[in-house]
């Protein structure tokens, strides 16, 4: 089977995308690799920052690889986090400084609406492929659940009732940003 290394440091999308490539390919880790140095990330667009992590991969280490970058784009706020989604309330990163800060700027807004987006870049044999994936929903008044990660706990997809914190990993990864984009990837990679 052919390899392909995903440039995330994040063992749960690992975990995640493997599940979804269902022995397409093989995935391989950075660790297998042998990268241990952090991944480039400086660029103002997910776009921009999926393209620097892969880019570099590929220039340093010659393995065709994919890279994710990922923001929760919030319509009140003006498109904010977006692409500083994971240091929004500081370098500490942590997702419950960052899920504070979010509820605390929305106190008293009536609009809620929310979405998240994902941009993937693959780099294969050199040629460079880009692809998005879009979750539209709402961010609520308070925390409810306790699965995945990062503002899971507040953000609920159009047309559910349940925030992402609430649902199995397969339910989320169903209709996620990251899934869409992931099947895209997929797709684009079975068809070759
Ligand atoms: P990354 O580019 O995937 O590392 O995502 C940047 C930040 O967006 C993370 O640190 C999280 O705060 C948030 N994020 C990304 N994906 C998800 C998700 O699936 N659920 C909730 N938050 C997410």
């Amino acid at each position: 089977m052919k390899q392909l290394c995903f440039a995330t440091n994040n063992k749960y999308k690992l975990a995640e995308v493997s599940q979804m490539l269902e022995g397409t390919y093989t995935l391989l880790s950075l660790q297998d690799i042998d990268c241990h140095e952090e991944l480039p990330e400086e660029q103002d667009t997910l776009e921009g920052n999926s393209l620097q992590k892969a880019a570099y991969i590929w220039d340093n280490y010659h393995v065709s690889c994919f890279a994710d970058d990922t923001g929760l784009e919030v319509e009140a706020l003006q498109g904010a986090p977006g692409v500083y989604s994971a240091r929004y309330a500081g370098p500490q990163r942590s997702d419950a400084d960052n899920i504070n800060l979010l509820l605390h700027n929305l106190d008293g807004k009536l609009n809620r609406r929310a979405r998240f987006r994902t941009s993937i870049t693959l780099i294969l044999d050199g040629a460079q492929h880009q692809f998005e994936g879009i979750v539209e929903g709402t961010i609520t008044d308070n925390w409810q659940g306790n699965k995945g990660f990062g503002y899971d706990p507040v953000f609920i997809p159009e047309g559910h009732d349940r925030t992402f914190a609430e649902m199995s990993a397969e339910a989320k990864n169903a209709i996620s940003h990251r899934g869409r984009a992931v099947q895209q990837l997929v797709a684009f990679l079975k068809a070759l």
